[in-house]
């Protein structure tokens, strides 16, 4: 397993690499963000840009999307993946959003994951993104790199592997961590053809070096 020390410098390295890793979800309100956030399970933050300005357009604020049908929602969204389930989740967490708290996005996990379509990942993606809340949000592209590079034993669950990450990672690295193990997943360490070869980690990634 890769020491803190070691687990620091391999995201260090990744932020050499890419220096600009950031989120690739448009950046808009609090709000907004956090339907995109929603939007973007199993889908692409690209599919998710595509739609969002028309579907934002015509629902501006809680209050609307609470008052909403479930078909027209749908028919803004229905060109992303399990967009049925997304519409429902956007209304109901609307509604929730007005009943609840006025209308206004919480700025804690816990009460971000009370709302509907708000898991864990969703939850710490907005502290981090709206409010610069520090919180190390676990996709699938974290998921894998950790466990390639023994940051993390290769059968933590995805609360283990936050947890982790959290501990060997000083604070101020959560975020910009986030969106660099990202970037590395993406293009550096994929999930099918990784870069082994020509990785700058190689020495320390138990996973490449079986793989070259
Ligand atoms: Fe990923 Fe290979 Fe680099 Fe390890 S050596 S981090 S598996 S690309």
């Amino acid at each position: 397993m890769l020491s803190s020390e070691e687990t620091t410098h391999a995201i260090e390295v990744m932020g050499e690499m890419f220096p600009n890793a950031t989120t690739s979800l448009t950046k808009t309100d609090p709000y907004h963000f956090m339907l995109s956030v929603i939007l973007s399970a199993q889908t692409t933050d690209k599919a998710v840009n595509l739609i969002t300005p028309a579907l934002f357009e015509r629902y501006k604020d809680p209050v609307d999307l609470a008052n909403a049908s479930q078909a027209e929602v749908e028919s803004y969204i229905k060109t992303i993946g399990l967009y049925r389930n997304k519409a429902r989740f956007l209304i109901k967490c609307s509604q929730e959003l007005v009943e609840r708290f006025d209308g206004v996005v919480p700025k804690t996990r816990k009460e971000l994951m009370s709302l509907s379509g708000v898991g864990r990942k969703t939850a710490d993606v907005v502290l981090a993104e709206c409010f610069g809340i520090p919180a190390f949000a676990v996709d699938t592209h974290v998921s894998r790199v950790a466990k390639r590079l023994g940051m993390v034993p290769a059968d933590s669950d995805v609360l283990t592997i936050e947890k982790i990450l959290m501990q060997k990672v000083p604070q101020d690295l959560w975020i910009k961590g986030h969106h660099r193990m990202i970037f590395w997943g993406r293009y550096q360490c994929m999930a099918r053809n990784p870069k082994c070869s020509s990785c700058p980690l190689l020495d320390i990634c138990p996973e490449g070096r079986s793989r070259v």
